[in-house]
């Protein structure tokens, strides 16, 4: 099985609704795929809350996030149908811890470089930026690139993958000049960034590490936002495409 079809089975794994050979299946996987294992770990983190009705205290923003669209989907489901009398008060509970958790969040200050890209990103999808420079072609594009900045940019050729170049431009992220790709799968834009490194701290983010690259990520305003550093160039991938997808892409 591959890691989409795995992924699949991530749920009825968790609801031990798995018989035991692909029950192993999956079990064997997440030993081996970062990725996968990742995505399990969330799920499960956000089950175990869901299933025990756990103080959400300790939960991260993206498992509080995760269980607000879950209580949506289930109360929408619901509707017409019945609702368990004795789990709706504990539902609005969550609902009130989550909603009070993103509010005091949104008080403290984020992480500036990452928060900087989303917002670029952000402006690129209200129409407020578009590419300086438009080809589907990434030889094109880095050569346009290549001629306005002072460091060695790559430009992702993620075509494989169904991701389809749109162009370039020049933005700033840290005061510091970056290349800025645009890019779109199937609907889902992502934004590409890439920008001298040297001697800039990153804040620190929970990280995963694949292939021996470590990818810092980090959520905000329902985007997601991967960051890793090559040879002295940060990289910066912004997407609502979910995380795991992003590091597969990021990681290729
Ligand atoms: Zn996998």
């Amino acid at each position: 099985m591959n890691c989409s079809e795995i992924r699949k089975y991530i749920y009825p794994f968790l609801d031990g609704e798995l018989d035991s050979q692909p029950s192993q299946m999956v079990k064997e996987h997440i030993l081996i795929c970062p990725l996968c294992k990742l995505e399990f770990e969330q799920e499960k983190k956000v089950d175990s809350l869901i299933k025990n009705n756990i103080p959400m205290e300790n939960a991260s923003y993206e498992v509080k996030e995760e269980i607000l669209k879950r209580i949506g989907g289930v109360e929408k489901k619901r509707t017409g149908l019945f609702v368990l009398p004795v789990l709706r008060p504990a539902l609005i509970g969550i609902s009130i811890a989550v909603l009070t958790f993103i509010f005091f969040s949104s008080l403290n200050k984020p992480f500036p470089v990452y928060s900087e890209a989303i917002r670029e990103h952000i402006q690129f999808l209200q129409g407020k930026i578009s590419p300086d420079f438009s080809s589907i072609k990434p030889l094109e594009v880095h050569n346009w690139l290549l001629h306005k900045l002072d460091f060695k940019v790559m430009t992702p050729d993620l075509s494989s993958q169904g991701v389809e170049l749109k162009g370039a431009s020049l933005c700033s992220l840290k005061d510091k000049t970056t290349a800025y790709m645009m890019y779109n799968k199937g609907g889902h834009d992502l934004s590409v960034f890439m920008f001298d490194a040297k001697e800039l701290k990153f804040p620190r983010a929970k990280n995963i590490t694949v292939n021996s690259k470590v990818f810092h990520l980090y959520k905000e305003k329902g985007y997601n936002s991967v960051l890793w550093v090559d040879e002295g160039i940060a990289c910066v991938f912004v997407s609502d495409l979910n995380e795991a997808e992003l590091i597969h892409l990021a990681s290729l």
